[in-house]
């Protein structure tokens, strides 16, 4: 038997929290009815006071003056401008005279003879009461009433935004104290990232127990960078962080110093600063600080005042407090190679930990995590799908498990399944599919073969990615894909590597080119991919024999609107050099993939054919139709032989 439910804790458990300071009824919603309210209410009591007179019948003025003549009136009482008509037989009605005239001068303008007058009874009453002057300041009070009214309406409602605007030197940032529970991440919320975590232990450590090591004299740094591409959870290690030495943690990012007005950003470092002093000990998070930590004095268009001052700003807070603040400043950026050297030097942002994109172990733990509480059908093997996103972050692979749930939800299932999972890995690296967009027959053809193409020399050349899939249905915005995955994760790329990638990536242009014998603005994104690989190889590391091992381009990229502020680091005679190789590397490229291409010209129908009938062809089917051509494809044993 069930038993009925405690009722007292039901209401406990119902009852709403109130999180926003307003009091009952003072939400958004509940002003606007009180305001209805009010104004109703007082709209009512005017017309009921103006009403009063209304109750009896009212006449004119000149049927009055016949009624007097005719001798129907007893008497009259006037009340300012109103008049009240009593008649012989009883009857009332009222009247109004004209307005600071007097009522018998207004009589004899009506040519009532003096006889008939004096017989009405004339009282004039005192109209200086309540009432009056109420009725007939009404029409003014009351819509200035409600003018007053609406304004003091609207000032609550901008209070929120207004009070922004005139207190912006107040710092912006989001505070987590260590008590809210709900809101509080661990390490054991990030996967992977263990050096990272190391480092950052001794960090918790520190905020957790700081006499151990004030005592013994070690300095614990100021600042810790966190670094790393997008996604990879520099952001969410930061908030574990905090979470682990269970202290306070104010968030802010770099955008936010410079938002809205000029001289605000370096106001706000400091209320931020003394913020956290206040609370100590506590961790500063500043988010994506190279919006202002950029290498000062190199603003292309008159430089940049106000991110300069926010930045010294950051610098003298960094010097001014003391080890034994128990502040602790994190700072997370993707771009590390922009920053001021000066964020870097010893005292500030000296330790630096970097996240990588997550290796395949990493992934798995990563989705396990994101897993947690997603119903999962017996078929998912998470192995796999890490298996199948080298180069996703954990961003990615948070929206990877997202998108899967999504895919179930709207098919109606209660549980994800593998197949929503490799589904929503395409869609996460292309976009979504668009059934949609219809291809033409020629087009359908022309895309097949293209991405046939690619397809061929992928599998022919020995150290491209093997093929996975093979599609002509438009995603995001390509028309067609070929999707190859490495059979293991890389950090290093060989030269040998580059150069089949680059074939690889003409595979579509040449097909294009001898089998259609024209082009079309399709491969345009393979060529730019495939020329700027070329040029990496030449200008970065160090590829070319006739350049030789010179690193010609930094990180940073190309100089900016030529005005060398980027790192341009040659002259002219070598930039025609460069520019020769690079046309060298593809010319060769172009050779080896047309050989290929006639080659396995009949394969490279079959393939086509068979994707114009189907329009995705998956690896195993892709794998038969090479071992029935006399293909070999690639297996791990393989490549690790040839390597
Ligand atoms: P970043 O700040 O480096 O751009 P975030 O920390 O904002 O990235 O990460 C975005 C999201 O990706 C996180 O909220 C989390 O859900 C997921 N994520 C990223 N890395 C990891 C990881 N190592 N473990 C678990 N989840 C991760
Ligand atoms: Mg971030
Ligand atoms: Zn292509």
């Amino acid at each position: 038997m069930k038993l009925s439910p405690d009722k007292s804790k039901k209401i406990i458990i119902t009852k709403p929290s109130r999180k926003s300071g307003f009091p009952p009824g003072r939400g958004f919603v509940g002003q606007i009815l009180l305001t209805l309210v009010i104004f109703i209410f007082l709209a009512g009591v005017y017309s009921i006071i103006s009403d009063t007179s209304k109750s009896t019948e009212e006449i004119s003025l000149s049927l009055l003056a016949q009624e007097i003549s005719l001798g129907n009136v007893s008497s009259i009482i006037v009340t300012g401008d109103k008049l009240e008509v009593t008649y012989l037989d009883g009857g009332q009605k009222v009247s109004k005279k004209e307005a600071g005239t007097a009522l018998t001068t207004t009589f004899n303008n009506y040519d009532i003879s003096s006889e008939a007058l004096a017989k009405v009874n004339i009282e004039v009453k005192n109209d200086q009461g309540f009432m009056y002057w109420f009725a007939s300041l009404a029409p003014i009070i009351f819509p200035l009433a409600f003018i007053v009214l609406f304004l003091w309406f609207l000032s609550r409602q901008v209070k929120g935004a207004g009070m922004q605007a005139f207190s912006f030197g107040q710092s912006k940032a989001r505070m987590t104290s260590p008590d809210d529970k709900s809101q509080r991440i661990t390490f054991k919320d990030v996967a992977g990232c263990k050096e990272a975590k190391e480092e950052l232990r001794e960090i918790v450590d520190f905020l957790k127990n700081p006499k151990k090591f004030l005592d013994i004299g070690a300095r614990i740094p100021k600042g810790i960078l966190l670094m790393g591409a997008p996604g990879t959870g520099k952001t969410l290690l930061a908030r574990a962080v905090a979470g682990e030495a269970g202290v306070s943690f104010f968030s802010i990012s770099g955008s936010e110093f410079v938002e809205m007005f000029v001289g605000v950003g370096a106001s706000r470092v400091r209320d931020l600063f003394d913020m956290a002093k206040k609370t100590a000990p506590a961790i500063i998070f500043v988010d994506e600080i190279d919006a202002v930590g950029r290498v000062r004095g190199t603003g292309v268009g008159g430089g940049n005042d106000e991110r300069e001052q926010t930045l010294n700003q950051i610098l003298v807070e960094l010097d001014g407090f003391e080890p034994n603040e128990k502040v602790i400043v994190m700072a997370a950026t993707n771009r590390p190679d922009v920053l001021d050297p000066a964020l870097l030097r010893p005292g500030r942002f000296d330790r630096r930990v970097t996240l990588d994109l997550p290796d395949r172990k990493d992934r798995e733990e990563i989705l396990l995590i994101h897993a947690r509480k997603k119903p999962f059908a017996e078929d998912v093997n998470l192995i796999l799908i890490a298996e199948r996103t080298p180069g996703f972050s954990g961003a990615d692979l948070y929206s990877l498990m997202n998108e899967a749930a999504i895919l179930a939800a709207r098919e109606n299932r209660t549980k994800v399944s593998q197949f929503d999972l490799i589904r929503s890995i395409e869609k996460v690296m292309l976009g979504p599919e668009r059934k949609s967009h219809i291809l033409s027959q020629k087009e359908k053809e022309l895309t097949a073969f293209h991405e046939a193409g690619h397809a061929i020399v992928a599998s022919v050349l020995p150290y491209a990615d093997p093929v996975h899939k093979i599609s002509i249905i438009s995603r995001g915005r390509v028309a067609g894909y070929v999707l190859k995955l490495p059979i293991e994760d890389r950090k290093l790329q060989s030269k040998k590597e580059f150069l089949d990638d680059i074939a690889v990536a003409l595979g579509g242009y040449v097909v294009e080119k001898t089998i259609f014998g024209d082009l079309t603005t399709g491969p345009s994104n393979d060529l730019q991919v495939s020329t700027a690989l070329a040029r990496d190889m030449v200008t970065k590391y160090g590829m070319s024999e006739k350049i030789g091992p010179m690193a010609l381009e930094g990180a940073g990229g190309k100089p900016l609107f030529g005005m060398g502020v980027g790192d341009k680091e040659y002259s002219e005679r070598v930039g025609a050099e460069i520019d020769l190789e690079v046309s060298n590397i593809m010319n060769e490229a172009l050779k080896r993939v047309e050989k290929i291409i006639k080659e396995y010209k009949k394969v490279l129908e079959t393939i086509a054919t068979r994707l114009i009938e189907v329009e995705t062809i998956e690896q195993k089917e892709f794998e038969e139709i090479l071992v029935a051509n006399g293909i070999v494809p690639k297996k791990k044993k393989d490549i690790e032989h040839q390597k």
